[in-house]
């Protein structure tokens, strides 16, 4: 009797090989944007210390109150898979000295745990590409990483997406518009849902990120923070404007966009798309000048973005815009012992000449039909073979696959190498 499967975790996936082209072309164009705007990979731990997202992210968060994945260690430290890559990102840059009046434009990349309602394009285990600029009070920065974050699309091809921005003025302009607003959320408090009651006291403004459908007219009714912003932020805003609009930007200034976070100041951005359901947002980000000091680090401006990498890759999908994924250029017929040995060894020595090739070697045994079949199914264009009889005559077989075209040849074992090399270099010559 078999024993019981083993399910997997709930709101967990697995990414598997018929769709790891879209990860690697989402992380390769990543990679190229980020190095050719001279930001560096930084890599931190998964786990942190529960009060890192405590203190950065706040108290009165939907992250922090209901989705965080906490524990105690076995030596009784409280810990918590990272919800987000901010939080770390920053404690590493505070650890390891980096600030000091330093400038850092930085980014990672990786999973991150949210103990949410899973669905459609919302994971318990989901990744972001997260980009960092620290040091810099913009809003020079902010428009460059804006433009930054824009050229992903264009990169990728999908064009489905929009961009929203807004400004959430100083600490010091939202507490006063704070007052304003709880004096209009506690006018319509029979109204209010019961998160957005409780968060009248502690956390006013995250009512207006609700998604509560029935108190949507309520916050429309709600007095605007763009409007009470103060003037060095109204300067910012409008700076960034401007800088985007001749960077040839399209946005739409969307006052309620106030982002779940607590962190933010000024510019916040939100990229949203209209074909992945509810789940609309694909890339979120802003100014968080406050956050450093807040987790004990000297006075720091910064902004940043996270890009949801399973939405991005939905996108991609749906764009069907990413490159076909990597089949054989070689497969390898070889029957007998005697045979399959010295074609590994051959297959060993056509990887180290071409290492990008993917060299294919028939492993298991099978007949020659069956192992015609798997070399059509490998993609391959080429098959070499090697058979009892080649072997005896010191001679492989190159024979054209369903992709390849030209007449068979035979070569000798020693020269099968190059034989190879040059047959796949007039392949692709002939088919880019
Ligand atoms: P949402 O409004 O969809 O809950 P959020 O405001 O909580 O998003 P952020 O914390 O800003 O999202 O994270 C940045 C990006 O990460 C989002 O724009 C989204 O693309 C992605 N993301 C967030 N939560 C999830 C999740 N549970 N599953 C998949 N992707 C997610
Ligand atoms: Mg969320």
């Amino acid at each position: 009797m078999n024993a019981p499967r083993i399910q997997p975790v709930k709101g967990m996936n697995d990414v598997l090989p018929t769709e790891i082209a879209r990860w690697q072309w989402l992380e390769l164009v990543a990679r190229e944007i980020l190095s050719a705007h001279a930001y560096d990979e930084m890599r931190v731990p998964i786990v942190e210390q529960t009060d890192l997202f405590k203190r950065a992210i706040g108290e009165l968060t939907d992250v922090v109150e209901k989705e965080m994945y906490s524990f105690e260690d076995k030596g009784g430290e409280r810990l918590t898979l990272r919800p987000e890559a901010t939080a770390g990102m920053v404690r590493a840059m505070i650890s390891n000295g980096m600030l000091r009046g330093a400038r850092h434009k930085v980014w990672c990349t990786g999973p991150m745990f949210r103990h949410e309602r899973p669905q459609k394009g919302r994971f318990r285990q989901f990744h972001q590409i997260d980009v960092e600029a620290v040091g810099f009070a913009g809003p020079d920065i902010d428009a460059e990483l804006i433009a930054l974050s824009a050229s992903f699309w264009r990169r990728l091809g999908i064009d489905r997406v929009r961009l929203q921005i807004n400004s959430l003025g100083s600490p010091e302009s939202r507490f006063a518009y704070r007052e304003v607003v709880t004096r209009y959320f506690r006018q319509h408090h029979a109204k209010l849902d019961v998160d957005s009651q409780r968060r009248l006291e502690g956390n006013p403004l995250r009512i207006l990120d609700s998604k509560n459908p029935e108190m949507q007219a309520i916050i429309a009714g709600a007095p605007l923070l763009l409007e009470h912003l103060d003037q060095e932020s109204r300067q910012h805003f409008a700076d960034l404007r401007s800088l985007l609009d001749s960077l040839g930007i399209t946005y739409e200034v969307n006052p309620y966009l106030v982002r779940g976070l607590d962190y933010y100041s000024r510019t916040v951005f939100e990229w949203i798309t209209d074909v992945l359901g509810a789940q609309d947002a694909v890339c979120s980000g802003g100014r968080y000048d406050g956050l450093i000091t807040q987790l004990g680090g000297e006075t720091t401006p910064a902004i940043g973005f996270a890009m949801g990498v399973e939405r991005a890759v939905a996108l991609i999908e749906q764009a069907g815009s990413a490159p076909v994924a990597q089949t054989s250029d070689v497969y390898f017929v070889a029957q007998g012992e005697a045979s399959t040995r010295v074609a590994m060894r051959v297959a060993d020595e056509l990887r180290r000449k071409s290492p990008r090739r993917r060299v294919e070697l028939n492993l298991g045994g099978g007949n020659l039909k069956v192992q015609f079949r798997r070399a059509d199914r490998s993609g391959a264009p080429l098959a070499l073979v090697l058979g009892e009889d080649e072997l005896g005559r010191g001679v492989v077989q190159l024979k054209p696959l369903r992709g390849g075209t030209g007449e068979p040849a035979e070569v000798k074992i020693e020269q099968a190498v190059s034989a190879v090399d040059h047959w796949l270099m007039v392949y692709s010559s002939k088919n880019s």
